[in-house]
């Protein structure tokens, strides 16, 4: 199966770039489809959004771990284009003030992953990252990283059987290992 991430990121010249992109052309089209619907809906709302980082190479997270960064040591899902950092636009320039429930909202209804509550609010999570949102759920992202699954233009993170499978697993329960929820993609703040 060709995927975005082979036809596109892996023979773009940016991707090994060891500095931020914010080119949504990087982002896989459905990805890129939804976050422009969503910068679209909050402009509407009276709220101006820009697009921070979309494409994220392997050099870059190892720069952004070893300044602590990020969690993730090796490669998240803006690796493979399915990850947007959308903040707030102050005159043009980035800004992560104030509160982003909103983009929760509306990631919620185009059906994308928001790092605010990582697709479950009931979770009490150990990390979250306001402004970050994903098209796969958490519980994928061992099979994206591994190569052996990439979202088609139907999937929709929320219908995932193996989202229903992850809020299972954070029931008490003892029996199924621990998700990755803690060790998601990072947003790196103004380090750039
Ligand atoms: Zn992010």
């Amino acid at each position: 199966m060709s995927t975005f991430y082979d036809d596109v990121i892996l023979k773009d010249p940016r991707s090994a770039s060891p500095t931020r992109i914010a080119d949504v052309a990087l982002l896989e089209p459905k990805t890129r489809q939804l976050v422009q619907q969503i910068i679209a809906a909050a402009q509407a709302m009276g709220v101006s959004l820009m697009v921070y980082e979309t494409y994220r190479s392997q050099a870059r997270q190892q720069e952004l771990f070893d300044n602590g960064a990020t969690k993730l040591r090796s490669v998240g899902v803006h690796n493979y284009g399915l990850a947007c950092d959308i903040v707030r636009a102050i005159r043009g320039e980035p800004s992560w003030k104030g509160d982003f429930s909103f983009l929760g909202q509306l990631a919620h209804s185009s059906g994308l992953i928001w790092g605010g509550d990582w697709g479950d609010p009931t979770i009490q999570h150990s990390f979250l990252d306001a402004v970050h949102v994903q098209r796969c759920t958490v519980a994928r992202q061992p099979a994206l990283f591994a190569g052996t699954w990439y979202p088609d233009d139907a999937y929709n993170p929320y219908t995932d059987d193996s989202h229903l499978l992850f809020a299972a697993a954070a029931s008490p329960k003892p029996s199924r290992s621990k998700p990755a929820r803690t060790a998601v993609a990072s947003h790196p703040r103004k380090k750039s």
